[in-house]
């Protein structure tokens, strides 16, 4: 195992693989399921779902990708060397608290920017009046999200106000849908029949400078009618879906995370293993010790629960997870032995640790699963 002595600090003992054909498959697969002139916009925010940001960026960027997508103006800076001729896009609305040098690096650097605020576009205005710089923003119409939207009146308003300020354009209109990964499509439905509606009282749907987009990943896969300009997918590229039923197109999963048995313990039929004596041993049985707990983000939730890979074969993990340990059953697993690396997620969604079953036995969505890996466990490039 490699250890420099820095300041920084990489743990090359956990090791998460990324697989750079699955994610360039994946977006070919998005590709294909819509119109050869919709723009792809790749949402890489909050780490690359976890992956790594820079990485993906790398990786993607190799493919048909016409913007990134990340969630705030660090995460834009942090690719700003990579990006090449791939725009970006800032999803959290532009606001007072941007700064004013954030506001200048996104004119200079060409990152557009979300805006739902008029007072925003005031001091855009203030930033850059006299410099020649220009920013451009995508207006966020509330349809039915809830979040951070402005309501179809004000957004006219907004985008009048953008046309008659100096220093600023816009690039884009936009809404989310709140429902697309669910089953019953009512709800997404009269969300896309509002954005429409307000679209054409703009008279937006036919200029051609303005990109118009509302599909996230799942609404990418169901609501082809609502692809507009351009689709913004994030969960897809990574391989993953809300529910696999969801997936109409092959998917793989680009990510695979292991740890290496750094101990193998025998423990007599009966004996407690970890906090709280949660287990106690219903057999003779052979543990093995490996260095992922939940400061790594592999949730409390999974004691007594979860599975990891050890070679071919499952094994359970028994007790408490631990901060930083976990223990495994290889009780029937001949070949566990001490430097063996185990698979903690698998790049295999039907693998008993694949990232659904995590989510289902921590009762949150892929998303989340993927978003918690952890940020120091080495990246593996392939
Ligand atoms: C995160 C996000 C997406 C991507 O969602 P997926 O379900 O991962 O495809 C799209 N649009 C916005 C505004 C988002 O915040």
């Amino acid at each position: 195992m490699e250890l420099q002595i820095s300041n920084q600090y990489t743990r090359n003992d956990q090791r998460i693989h990324i697989y750079s054909q699955a994610f360039l498959n994946n977006l070919q697969a998005v590709r294909t399921l819509c119109k050869p002139e919709t723009k792809i916009c790749a949402v890489i925010k909050a780490n690359g779902y976890g992956h790594g940001i820079r990485e993906i960026v790398k990786i993607l960027k190799q493919g048909p990708v016409d913007f990134f997508a990340v969630a705030n103006v660090y995460e834009a800076a942090y690719i700003l060397d990579i990006v090449g001729e791939t725009k970006t896009l800032v999803l959290e609305p532009v606001h007072t608290y941007f700064g004013t040098d954030a506001v200048k690096l996104c004119a200079e650097k060409g990152i557009h920017c979300a805006a739902v605020d008029p007072e925003a576009i005031d001091f855009v205005y203030g930033c850059l009046k006299n410099t020649g710089l220009v920013l451009n923003v995508h207006v966020k119409v509330e349809t039915g999200m809830g979040r951070c939207g402005i309501d179809a009146g004000k957004a006219a308003q907004l985008i009048k106000k953008i046309h008659t300020t100096e220093n600023v354009s816009l690039a884009g209109v936009y809404t989310h849908f709140s429902t697309a990964a669910e089953k019953n499509m009512g709800y997404a439905e009269y969300q896309f029949h509002y954005f429409q509606k307000f679209l054409s009282s703009q008279s937006l749907l036919a200029c051609k400078d303005v990109i118009i987009h509302a599909s996230n990943s799942a609404a990418m896969l169901n609501m082809p009618q609502a692809h507009f300009d351009m689709v913004r997918c994030g969960i897809a590229l990574y391989g993953w879906a809300e529910h696999p039923d969801l997936l109409k197109i092959k998917l793989q999963p680009a990510m695979k995370f292991e740890v290496p048995i750094v101990q193998i313990n025998q423990y007599k039929k009966g004996q407690p293993i970890g906090y709280g004596r949660t287990f106690s041993a219903w057999r003779d049985t052979v543990g093995a010790i490996v260095p992922v707990g939940y400061a790594d983000n592999y949730w409390r939730a999974y004691s007594n629960n979860a599975f990891m890979k050890v070679g071919d074969k499952f094994a359970q993990v028994i007790g408490r997870v631990s901060m930083d340990k976990t223990i495994i059953d290889v009780t029937d697993i001949a070949d566990a032995k001490v430097g063996l690396y185990v698979t903690v997620i698998d790049n295999d969604a039907q693998s008993l640790c694949s990232v659904y079953r995590q989510a289902e036995m921590a009762d949150t969505i892929c998303h989340e699963v993927l978003t918690s890996l952890p940020a120091r466990a080495a990246r593996i490039i392939h």
